[in-house]
């Protein structure tokens, strides 16, 4: 593969154009015949690519492909289907670095937060090849009557998956998700925020040289109405990744068709330093946790909870962490922090630290745009006095803003976590792991990760991820990851007599009968 990234010798854009040509291979076998759209470089502001929209009819005609390609994908031996999927791992560890160009130019952050999408793809990948088939795999259990019934269950593809991505994890949310689908047997129709179109295309691209047949998925290109909204409005069953205020439109639309919707929506999430946290993994882990990929990040902790006990060490130690984080908006490694993805997040971001201080809060570190930075860059942002008058207490900022709140106890740091309509995720900083598991307990999230931020349960994909409460409905990773792509079948086999068959019998005698053996099975121990 050719480099997307013009050469920076001889190319002063070369942090912000891709190569035409590449653009135009990617979309070659796209379905689109809306207007054009170009998206523009965070790191400078410069524009990108432009590319054709797909309208709602292109969309369908994705579909149709997509199904045509995926009734010969079903028939693929599982173990096959999951060589395949390995291949993806390879290939995306061997590709990083044009794939880490693509996720920085489309999102702005850092090279360090871009290789977490890298590193989330291959492990996914690894781990459905692995295990997905015997989780696919027909079971045979036992059957109403012991010897006269056989059942089966199975787990039978749904069809085409739509798959809706934000923009904030383009390479981890436009493959990962699709992954197992495509194990299931499904076919996928991608459709990437605009925001991360190209990382996608070049991501399936990656997919169809590992082994995936063309066309089995389909990217659409656009906004999220018309484009994402008609792939909700077509596809066998939906997964969706984005705001809670978009989730419940798709739920809607989803509840209509009586599709099955997988929603992974926003967070409001608390980070607890207990008072015998080790402040020595507790102030890394924090930064980790509130400023990796700027903050946008589902699982990214807005609220840290500090025990008074270690409240004045831990302030100390974690605003000197921040103070030192390093913002740049280069394809290189050196970055801590990178950009936010636009102006519209930017400004969201300055309004929540403005709307605070001007209630009350106090900045304790950051809190000002960086434009001598890049244009959309924002400082790692410290507050404390925050309260519920102030909108970032309980809205989503999605940036690089964290309020810190000193708590008395154990019950006041549960209390914050909960006092959310969002249940995404919690961090609880401990050396006492029992004490972590018991508070996790307590807490009203999908993940809780015990002395780490966010990326130990987010990468730990044997188990299910996902939102309680507001922040979502059903999980990725884990058996319910792969098995919510299927219908479930049940083929039972009736031998010898038929149930409510009894020859010779009335029903009186018939109903004798039956109630003697329902008692003989319930004696005997069957479930
Ligand atoms: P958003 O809801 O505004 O948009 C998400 C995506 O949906 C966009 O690509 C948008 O174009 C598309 N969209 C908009 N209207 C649509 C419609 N009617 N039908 C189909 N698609 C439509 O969210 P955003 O601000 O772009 O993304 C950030 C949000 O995503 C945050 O709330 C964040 O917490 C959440 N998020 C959640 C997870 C998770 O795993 N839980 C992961 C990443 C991001």
């Amino acid at each position: 593969m050719p480099d997307v990234i013009a050469d920076p010798e001889t190319d002063p854009q070369a942090t912000s154009a891709v190569d035409p040509a590449r653009v135009r291979a990617w979309t070659r076998d796209v379905v689109a015949s809306g207007p054009p759209l170009t998206t523009s470089t965070p790191m400078t502001g410069a524009p990108l690519a432009t590319f054709a929209t797909s309208t709602a009819d292109d969309v369908g005609v994705a579909l149709d492909r997509a199904r045509a390609v995926q009734r010969r994908w079903a028939e693929v031996p599982v173990e096959e289907r999951a060589r395949r999927l390995l291949a993806v791992h390879d290939l995306v560890l061997a590709r990083q670095s044009e794939l880490l160009d693509l996720v920085q130019l489309e999102s702005g952050k850092a090279r360090v937060h871009a290789f977490e999408e890298v590193g989330d793809v291959a492990v996914v990948a690894r781990y459905y090849a692995r295990r997905g088939p015997r989780m696919l795999a027909e079971v045979s259990r036992g059957g109403v009557f012991p010897l006269l019934t056989r059942t089966t269950e199975h787990h039978r593809p749904r069809g085409v998956v739509g798959v809706v991505a934000p923009w904030n994890y383009p390479l981890s949310l436009a493959v990962t998700d699709a992954l197992p689908a495509l194990l299931a047997g499904n076919a996928v129709l991608l459709r990437p925020d605009p925001q991360g179109s190209l990382t996608a295309l070049a991501a399936v691209a990656l997919l169809v040289e590992a082994g995936l047949p063309a066309g089995l998925v389909q990217v659409v290109l656009g906004p999220g109405d018309p484009t994402g909204a008609a792939v909700v409005e077509r596809a066998d069953h939906v997964c969706f990744t984005g705001s809670t205020a978009t989730g419940r439109v798709v739920a809607q639309a989803a509840g209509r068709r009586l599709v099955g919707a997988s929603l992974e929506l926003g967070g409001k999430n608390t980070l607890y330093v207990a008072d015998d946290a080790d402040l020595r993994r507790a102030v890394p882990g924090a930064v980790r946790a509130c400023f990796s990929s700027a903050g946008q990040l589902c699982v990214s902790a807005e609220r840290i909870a500090v025990h008074r006990a270690v409240a004045d060490e831990f302030r100390d130690r974690f605003l000197d962490a921040v103070g030192r984080l390093r913002l740049s908006t280069g394809l290189t490694w050196d970055a801590d922090l990178g950009s936010l993805v636009g102006p519209a997040q930017r400004d969201r971001v300055l309004a929540h630290v403005e709307d605070a201080v001007a209630k009350g809060a106090t900045v304790l570190a950051g809190g000002r745009a960086r434009p001598d930075v890049g244009p959309y860059v924002v400082e790692p942002t410290v507050l404390t006095g925050v309260t519920s008058a102030m909108a970032c207490r309980d809205e989503e900022t999605f940036g690089p803003v964290v309020a810190l709140t000193e708590v008395g106890s154990d019950d006041e740091a549960v209390a914050l976590a909960n006092d959310t309509e969002y249940g995404l995720h919690a961090s609880v900083w401990t050396r006492d792991v029992r004490r972590g598991r018991a508070l996790a307990a307590r807490i009203r999230t999908g993940t809780v990760g015990v002395n780490d931020g966010y990326a130990a349960a987010w990468g730990s994909v044997a188990s299910p991820m996902g939102g309680m409460k507001a922040s979502g409905v059903g999980r990725r990773h884990g058996r319910e990851g792969l098995l919510k792509y299927t219908e479930s079948q049940n083929v039972t086999v009736q031998r010898l007599v038929g149930v409510g068959e009894a020859p010779g019998l009335g029903g009186e005698a018939y109903a004798r009968t039956l109630t003697g053996a329902l008692r003989v099975l319930r004696r005997i121990g069957l479930p």
